[in-house]
């Protein structure tokens, strides 16, 4: 049987999932992209100092390894570009619509009838959805902010027409993102205050630039990068295995290092308790930096740790009166970890709306698909691997996954799949409960946590989580 595939977004993983549909046989898609360009996350974070942090050689498609990578962990816009070569490469672009937002999807008679904004309309079998995580900024909820006279945006929208050469920078937020802004510019501004409402373990990371000579040897020998990927995830794998037991032998050893990291490089004994969180290693995720705490001790930043009151024309008044003056206020206040698909409006089966399904919180059977919406698949969706993972594994394997569906759709054994609504709750209270026991779980107020204080998050090993995605269980599905 032939399908016809929509994949709703042009990131890491819709580009992903347009090769891979290739591979397997399926060539009849469009990818829809509501911007004019693909890249998603690399797309949009342009700051000073964005860069991975997970090492490039991990950070990349298994399928694509990449000698050029600049440094260990490579800046975002080498990223981007890495995106845009493989898309360009693969001839997934021609494929892509850009500035096509998918608004609306209903599943009806054994169809996804979808619709854009500007009201063009397509039909498919299956619809793959790969709309992101950290996508819709979050943006703090602080009285006057629309007041401030000076320059104000958000990380993810970065306004580079804004000078920051000797100019008052303020940034709210303390993590990766604000760490590595703040790394970045620190030399440059004037002055910087970075407004901390609660402090972060930095875990000492280098950052060493390949040479010209490493990557020539790179380019001459494709398998050490094969290799270096698998060794590297291999490393991660066990990482992440010592972030689901909050004991574990993995954490104790990151501690120490944040630990260390700390007591040595911060020299002035009131600041560095200012910088001493009150929480363990990990539970937020964690911030890693070669430089932060020389950037932070430089004599032209501050790190302000009193609540902020409101914004006002001339900057930041903290809660014991005083006005931090300012001509630009950086928001690094994250996303909207909640959203996934939404805005878009989905209907499934028989009417039922996924603001519906999705009332208490976002839930997905193995984070990949919801019950009453046949044949529909999320990539990074809800409760998925977020903590320290390279999210390019994490989506290879849930397309693995999600391509062992299709194929029971394609040789006709199943019209429609979704997972039963008893293997989701069954799923889900597993998950809540192994959650709990997590790192994320060990008391800190974090992204990873949802309305419930729960982490939202792959709470087994990585492990696991690849045994999982090997083979789906097909009793936990409703094949009609
Ligand atoms: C600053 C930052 C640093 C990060 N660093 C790392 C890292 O080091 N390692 C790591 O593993 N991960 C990292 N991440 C996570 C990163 O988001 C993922 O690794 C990955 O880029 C996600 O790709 P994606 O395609 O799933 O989602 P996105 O990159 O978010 O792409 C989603 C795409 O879908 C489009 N879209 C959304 N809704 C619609 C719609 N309705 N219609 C049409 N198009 C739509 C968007 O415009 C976007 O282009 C980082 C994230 C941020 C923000």
């Amino acid at each position: 049987m032939s399908l016809r595939f929509a994949i709703l977004g042009a990131g890491m993983s819709g580009v992903l999932t347009a090769i891979k549909l290739r591979e397997a046989g399926f060539d009849d898609f469009t990818i829809y992209e509501k911007a004019d360009r693909l890249g998603g996350t690399w797309r949009e974070n342009t700051y000073p100092g964005i860069a991975c942090d997970v090492p490039s050689h991990l950070y990349s498609y298994s399928f694509e390894p990449n000698p050029e990578w600049s440094h260990r962990f490579s800046p975002g816009s080498e990223i981007q570009a890495y995106f845009e070569g493989v898309a360009r490469r693969r001839g997934v672009l021609p494929r892509i619509r850009f500035g096509a937002e998918v608004t609306r999807g209903t599943f009806t008679g054994g169809r996804w009838r979808l619709e854009t904004k500007d009201g063009r309309r397509d039909e498919a079998d299956v619809v793959i959805a790969a709309t992101g995580v950290l996508h819709h900024p979050k943006l703090p909820d602080i009285e006057g902010l629309d007041t401030f006279a000076g320059a104000l945006f958000h990380s993810a929208r970065w306004d580079h027409a804004v000078q920051l050469e000797g100019r008052r920078v303020g940034i709210v937020g303390t993590g990766s993102t604000a760490v590595q802004i703040t790394s970045a510019i620190v030399e440059r501004v004037a002055k910087l205050s970075l407004f901390q409402r609660t402090a972060q373990w930095i875990m000492p990371q280098a950052n060493p630039a390949y040479s010209e000579a490493e990557r020539a040897e790179f380019r001459r020998h494709p398998e050490r990068l094969d290799q270096l990927h698998a060794e590297l995830g291999q490393l991660f794998a066990a990482f992440a295995s010592g972030l689901v037991d909050a004991n574990s032998p993995q954490m104790q050893a990151i501690e120490a290092a944040c630990r260390v990291n700390l007591e040595q490089n911060v020299h002035d004994p009131v600041l560095r308790e200012k910088l001493r969180p009150s929480y363990r290693a990990a539970c937020k995720r964690l911030v890693m930096s070669p430089d932060f705490y020389d950037a932070i001790q430089k004599p032209s930043a501050e790190v302000v740790t009193e609540g902020i009151e409101r914004v006002e024309p001339a900057g930041v008044r903290t809660r014991d009166g005083r006005l931090h003056e300012l001509d630009v206020l950086v928001l690094a206040t994250g996303f909207r970890v909640d959203r996934f698909m939404r805005p878009m409006q989905v209907t499934g089966r028989d009417g039922l709306e996924l603001e519906t399904a999705w009332k208490q919180r976002p839930s997905a059977y193995l984070s990949i698909s919801i019950p009453g919406f046949p044949n529909l698949f999320m990539l990074n969706g809800p409760n998925g691997p977020v903590g320290n993972f390279s999210l390019i594994e994490v989506a290879e394997l849930q397309l693995g996954y999600i391509l062992q569906l299709v194929e029971r759709l394609r040789s006709g054994r199943a019209g429609e799949i979704s997972p039963s609504e008893e293997a989701t709750q069954r799923f889900e209270a597993e998950r809540t409960e192994a959650a709990r026991h997590t790192i994320w779980g060990s008391g800190c107020r974090s992204w990873y946590l949802d309305d419930r204080g729960v982490p939202a998050s792959w709470p087994w090993t990585f492990d696991r989580f690849r045994a999982e995605m090997s083979a789906p269980k097909l009793e936990a599905y409703e094949l009609s």
